[in-house]
């Protein structure tokens, strides 16, 4: 990893640090609310918040934005730290802006105290249709000027729970014909008659983001703020509240950089979560999902997410990056850890007809030492077991080979990977004529898969002995939205769901070392794919990514 990126985030750290503007600290947060699990889009904002923190020896803070008590729960924040420790940072300490609520509410009674806050009766609608548009003057509310000790009273009312949901809300009095939206007198509390997960019934009145988040970062000596650049137009209001609070130390600023988005994913909480409620998938970490923990399930390391990250920098211009390109990293990463297994999963049977038997009348079992990873020779290697009958991959054989086919066919040899060369020479059939086993001979000079006259075959099939073999179920996946940019075409992502994602083969069959997988772990099955062991399912397999790199032959094209 290099020493110290260069990006335009740290090229501010690094002057402020030359500066002192902050006394030589360096501190960040990563500000997510309770209201969903953490997705890839996250994964970016946490590299650049802890890394930027670490690159600088300062520290960074996880922050519960929990300031909207009607969408978050305990589960999401247990969810959050996990996920972030997983990806591999630890946050200096866990925060609640809800622990801020009781200082947050003495600054809106100390902006009342300076006329710059004001409680308007007018709901919602109202005050959104009077605040314009650009080029378009807002229009002031009639309850903008009201003096000081009603603010207070009214308030106070609110706090005390007087009102009902909606009845009044606190809004800061800066300017309605200010160019920029965020500065025309935004609300700064809402009346929300709703238990909070941490401090249950006591406030009947929450805060704003923008009013809860800059304040936050104040109280906690945050130095740099950094987050995505919707908030662009926020930061003077970010600004402003600051500018108005008798804080002890240099006002932290806020910095933005562009989000993270991918084709064929969707990273927005409140559709994913739709998908968790109807049941398109199966949960928060369904493997299909973008969510950290789907992934984990998926089988990405999470070092290859990090890797990503960092590869694609940190800038200001919004992009869609290839999904394939995150693929092709997770790809890499595996090609070199994950070891290398034999599994079948289409299996059609192959019967030796000229294997030899014990003197009992058990067919003999020979053992082959196998490579477990070609790109790492410390992983060693395995014994596995060939018999007489064996499992092949069914599109492995056909009775009537297609043009360039060159795998088995009654009449061809082939190799059997490095166990022995087989011929077939027929095959059995169903009611329906369906082949359902295929007869060949084995010739026992060739073990190993090499053919002491030195004739060659044209193919190498992967292969599992039915006897020894361990049975397992697999998922195949494909995209979960089926258009590059969901919701293009409609306007809404959801409509680009793929009803068609999932499909799982039941009855596949691996060679037995699978059977001692730890769960959660990746391996390479030849000539298919990565699959992860579903951590809680024993023998059931995620395919993580096939073995082809789309993203080389996309930037090929
Ligand atoms: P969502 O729209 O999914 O709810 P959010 O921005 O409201 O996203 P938060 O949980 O509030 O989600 O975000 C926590 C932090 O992560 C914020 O600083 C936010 O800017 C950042 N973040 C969220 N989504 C992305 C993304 N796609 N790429 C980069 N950073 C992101
Ligand atoms: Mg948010
Ligand atoms: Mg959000």
């Amino acid at each position: 990893e290099p020493v110290v990126a260069n990006d335009f985030i740290r090229d501010i750290v690094r002057r402020d640090l030359e500066q002192q503007t902050y006394g030589g600290r360096v501190q960040t947060r990563f500000p997510p609310e309770p209201n969903g699990y953490l997705h890839i889009g996250h994964a970016k904002a946490i590299t650049v918040d802890f890394g930027t923190a670490d690159d600088f020896d300062g520290i960074c803070n996880l922050r519960l934005d929990d300031t909207n008590p009607d969408t978050e729960e305990t589960e999401f924040v247990e969810s959050i730290v996990t996920d972030i420790e997983w990806l591999g940072y630890r946050p200096a300490a866990v925060l609640h802006a809800s622990d801020y609520f009781d200082q947050l509410y003495e600054w809106a009674e100390y902006l009342i105290g300076k006329g710059l806050a004001y409680v308007d009766d007018q709901d919602t609608e109202t005050i959104s249709a009077q605040r314009g548009g650009f080029g378009k003057p807002g229009i002031e509310s009639p309850y903008r000027n009201r003096s000081v000790e009603e603010n207070l009273d009214l308030f106070r009312r609110m706090r005390d729970g007087e009102f009902a949901d909606g009845e009044k809300v606190l809004r800061a009095k800066i300017d309605m014909n200010s160019e920029n939206m965020a500065l025309r007198d935004p609300v700064m509390y809402r009346i929300r008659h709703s238990h909070h997960f941490r401090t249950g019934d006591r406030w009947c009145l929450y805060p704003t983001y923008d009013w809860a988040h800059g304040q936050s970062d104040a109280i906690e000596g945050v130095t740099h703020s950094i987050c995505t650049l919707e908030f662009d137009t926020h930061r003077p209001l970010y600004d402003w509240y600051l500018a108005q609070l008798p804080l002890p130390a240099t006002a932290p600023k806020q910095i933005e950089f562009a989000r993270l988005e991918f084709t064929h994913t969707v990273t927005s909480k409140r559709r994913l979560a739709k998908l968790v409620a109807d049941g398109t998938v199966d949960g928060w970490d369904d493997p299909r999902m973008p969510t950290l923990s789907g992934l984990r399930r998926r089988g990405y390391p999470a070092s290859a997410i990090r890797g990503f990250c960092r590869e694609i920098g940190t800038t200001r211009t919004n992009s869609r990056q290839n999904i394939e390109a995150l693929e092709a990293f997770v790809r890499r990463e595996l090609n070199a850890t994950a070891q290398r297994r034999m599994a079948v999963l289409h299996p059609l049977r192959l019967v030796i007809d000229n294997w030899p038997t014990n003197a009992d009348g058990t067919p003999v079992t020979e053992y082959f030492e196998v490579t477990n990873n070609p790109e790492n020779p410390e992983d060693g290697t395995r014994q596995v077991a060939f018999c007489g009958e064996l499992w092949i991959e069914a599109e492995d054989f056909a009775e009537v080979p297609p043009p360039k086919f060159f795998r088995l066919t009654v009449g061809r040899e082939v190799r059997l990977r490095g166990a022995y060369l087989v011929t077939a020479t027929s095959v059995e059939k169903d009611a329906d004529g369906e082949v359902v086993a295929v007869h060949a001979t084995y010739d026992p000079a060739t073990k190993g898969g090499d053919a002491p006259d030195g004739r060659k075959v044209k193919s190498t099939m992967h292969w599992v002995s039915a006897a020894h073999a361990s049975r397992i179920s697999v998922a195949l996946y494909e995209r979960l939205f089926s258009a590059p940019v969901p919701g293009e075409a409609t306007g809404e992502a959801l409509d680009d769901v793929n009803p068609n994602s999932r499909e799982v083969l039941g009855e596949c069959w691996a060679e037995a070392a699978v059977a001692e997988l730890a769960p959660g772990s990746v391996v390479q099955f030849e000539r298919i794919g990565y699959f992860a062991l579903d951590p809680d399912r024993a023998g059931h397999f995620h395919r993580t990514v096939g073995l082809r790199d789309e993203w080389a032959a996309i930037q090929r094209r």
